[in-house]
């Protein structure tokens, strides 16, 4: 049964747990998800949210499909099916859960033609693969999400792509709309480091970006595909496009959230709200927590944004500590699982990723587990 649990593992991106916290109230009831309330006629269900988040990317145009799997399966079936697809050879990775460049390009039915080396790839060698006999019709830039290259290393950022004569896509993964996290009321948090971000890839010259919705986004399982509106027709009218279509309740959702953004509204976002609370309001939870708890020792902690993103970074933190390995009472206790890790024999609850509202059903499971 698919039910709610408390993670208190300090990984904000928790895949097992569904990524970003995102919660959605399904409330099921009519709406005009194709219906053009000004005409009365047929409309396009992702008219709406497309132009939403066409907006916050600073692209002409976007579409919403499953998740970000589907978005670089369809960008590179619409526009490169029988032809070419350049990709730097660093850039040539998997995911996790089975998303690996060269079989999802091979799926979408476009050959991979490769640029460059491991660790290092210059623009000549795009201009080059791009002048090959390949055919190529789209340049494609992967994140590399979930490792790094370090030392001899060259490569080149979308803004240097500029003139290679082809369509530069770019799988940007992570789903940070703007470097500048706007919707924040403080500047933008040290541990996004240079990650790329959907506005700033547009206003580099990307012709088509995807990201997911369920990683930096904060929102429900999803894909974006945003950039020139010509290229995005051409992925909408593929068939394909169907088959990766999300239901009415995800882009209700993700409405919602777009509206969020626009606002500026940061804090109503559970994703952020959790990634930005401060070590104070952490301290005074944690203590809140031993108080309840009867026991239990407030610690510092090291969170992580997890969900395949940013390696290596790690989110100051607080959290209980409890002496012993107390993971499988806590996970199988009642009133709701709670998912806790051990450090050196110690039990630790981290409290970034805990609802704030769900603090004393932590602080009364850890009284039961130490009785
Ligand atoms: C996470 C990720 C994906 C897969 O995204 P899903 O939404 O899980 O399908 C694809 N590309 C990159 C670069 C990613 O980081």
């Amino acid at each position: 049964m698919l039910q709610p649990v408390i993670n208190a593992t300090g990984v904000l991106l928790h895949t097992n747990m569904g990524r970003a916290p995102f919660g959605a109230d399904a409330a099921a009831s009519y709406s005009n998800l194709e219906l053009d309330l000004g005409t009365g006629q047929r409309g396009s269900r992702q008219s709406a949210v497309g132009a939403l988040f066409a907006r916050m990317c600073g692209a002409e145009a976007a579409i919403v499909v499953n998740n970000c799997a589907a978005a670089v399966t369809l960008s590179l079936a619409g526009l490169a099916a029988g032809r070419g697809v350049a990709v730097s050879r660093s850039e040539l990775v998997e995911i996790g859960g089975g998303f690996r460049v060269p079989e999802v390009l091979e799926q979408s039915g476009a050959t991979l033609v490769e640029v460059g080396t491991t660790n290092r790839t210059r623009r000549a060698d795009y201009d080059k693969a791009v002048a090959s006999e390949h055919d190529v019709a789209v340049v494609l830039k992967v994140h590399q999400s979930n490792y790094k290259i370090i030392g001899f290393t060259e490569d080149v950022p979308v803004r240097d792509l500029g003139g290679v004569g082809v369509p530069v896509l770019a799988d940007i993964g992570s789903g940070l709309l703007d470097a500048a996290c706007p919707w924040l009321d403080g500047p933008p948090p040290l541990w996004l480091n240079d990650e790329p971000a959907a506005r700033q890839t547009i206003a580099d010259g990307a012709d088509l970006i995807m990201f997911s919705g369920d990683k930096l986004l904060g929102g429900p399982q999803a894909g974006i595909i945003a950039g020139r509106a010509d290229l995005v027709a051409r992925c909408a009218k593929h068939p394909l496009a169907r088959a990766f279509r999300p239901g009415g309740l995800v882009l209700s959702q993700l409405q919602q959230l777009a509206l969020t953004y626009l606002d500026r509204r940061g804090n109503d976002i559970s994703f952020w709200r959790m990634a930005s609370m401060s070590i104070d309001e952490l301290t005074d939870r944690a203590n809140a927590v031993v108080a309840t708890a009867g026991t239990a020792a407030v610690v510092d902690t090291m969170a992580v944004p997890g969900g395949g993103t940013l390696p290596g970074v790690e989110i100051p933190s607080v959290g209980v500590a409890i002496p012993g390995d107390h993971l499988d009472a806590l996970r199988l206790g009642g009133p709701r699982p709670i998912i806790a890790r051990v450090d050196d024999g110690t039990t630790l609850l981290d409290l970034r990723t805990v609802d704030p509202r769900d603090d004393d059903v932590v602080g009364s499971a850890i009284a039961s587990v130490v009785s």
